[in-house]
């Protein structure tokens, strides 16, 4: 098993291998453990690069806190076709229901839209998840699959196709390089440098270059999430409600606004606060919405 200085190195490595020409790579910071780790291997591979954050407007205030002391970070708001901002808030109303664990539709339009035409640079970990286990890789390119298996067969590189439709690349070869700055102006590619690292690592390094990490974690989170997140499960968000009841207040408003713009569409829900009870799991009809519900 490689130590972490090992694994530092090849991080390091592979960060410089893909570096695109010319221009900087589009670092994804967070304000969580991982995206500290890439941040600093950055800085330490001496490779150009941005560090933008991905304002999702349900971020905890420590969390925008630590992120705001990061020397350099841009805070990129979303924006709509028409150039306004879109907030969660907003979001619930549009989407006519609450974020789920099955439809996430907030990560896709509050965290996953900047970086277009850019090289990025994650902290995705396959230890952090099954769907990562599955769909990651060192290099994963998504949109326009069929386009860059052929220019993957044409390079002469070794390829994966993941259950999500992702081309994902598993060598730091220079045909994987080549393959990476012919396709990441068109397509959606991330470079997960620190991909087989361990919790354990990810902690190590980041004592030894003596970052303290988001203030949170002191406090006891394991992950830092948005507040009210449903892949935290209803125990989770209870928690998170006790904790920011200002948020809690803010969503049951923006449920309030969902139930009174479309009103035909629940048959239970008249209130904000019968849509929150629903969302936490505190609702005994709980899969009733589902039935009706077509995106
Ligand atoms: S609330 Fe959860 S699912 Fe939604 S953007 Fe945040 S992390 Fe993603």
């Amino acid at each position: 098993m490689s130590s972490i200085f090992e694994k530092e190195k090849i991080a390091i490595e592979r960060l410089r291998t893909f570096a695109p020409e010319g221009e900087p790579y589009h670092l994804c910071y967070s304000g969580g453990k991982d995206s500290d780790c890439i941040r600093i291997l950055a800085e330490l591979a001496g490779v150009r690069h941005e560090i933008h954050h991905n304002l999702t407007t349900v971020d905890a205030p420590e969390t925008m806190q630590y992120v705001k002391s990061i020397p350099g970070v841009q805070i990129d708001k979303a924006l709509d076709q028409n150039g306004n901002h879109v907030t969660m808030w907003r979001l619930i109303v549009k989407k006519k229901m609450p974020p789920t664990r099955m439809v996430r539709y907030c990560c896709k339009e509050l965290k996953e839209q900047g970086g277009k035409g850019k090289l990025k640079i994650t902290g995705v970990r396959t230890a952090e998840s099954r769907s990562r286990k599955e769909n990651g890789g060192l290099v994963k390119i998504l949109k326009k699959p069929v386009t860059v298996q052929k220019a993957a067969e044409r390079f002469g590189v070794d390829y994966e196709i993941t259950p999500k439709t992702g081309v994902v690349l598993n060598l730091d070869n220079d045909a994987s390089r080549r393959l990476v700055e012919h396709c990441y102006r068109t397509t959606s590619t991330m470079l997960n440098p620190i991909l087989d690292w361990t919790d354990q690592d990810v902690w190590e390094f980041l004592h030894h270059y003596g970052c303290q990490a988001n203030p949170l974690y002191q406090c006891g989170h394991k992950r830092i999430g948005c507040i009210g997140c449903p892949m935290q499960g209803g125990k989770g968000m209870k928690k998170d409600f006790a904790n920011y009841p200002k948020y809690k207040a803010a969503y049951i408003r923006a449920f309030d606004r969902m139930v009174k713009a479309h009103p035909e569409k629940y048959l239970k829900w008249k209130t904000g606060i019968d849509v929150y009870k629903w969302w936490i799991g505190d609702d005994p009809d709980q899969l009733s919405f589902f039935d009706e519900e077509e995106m």
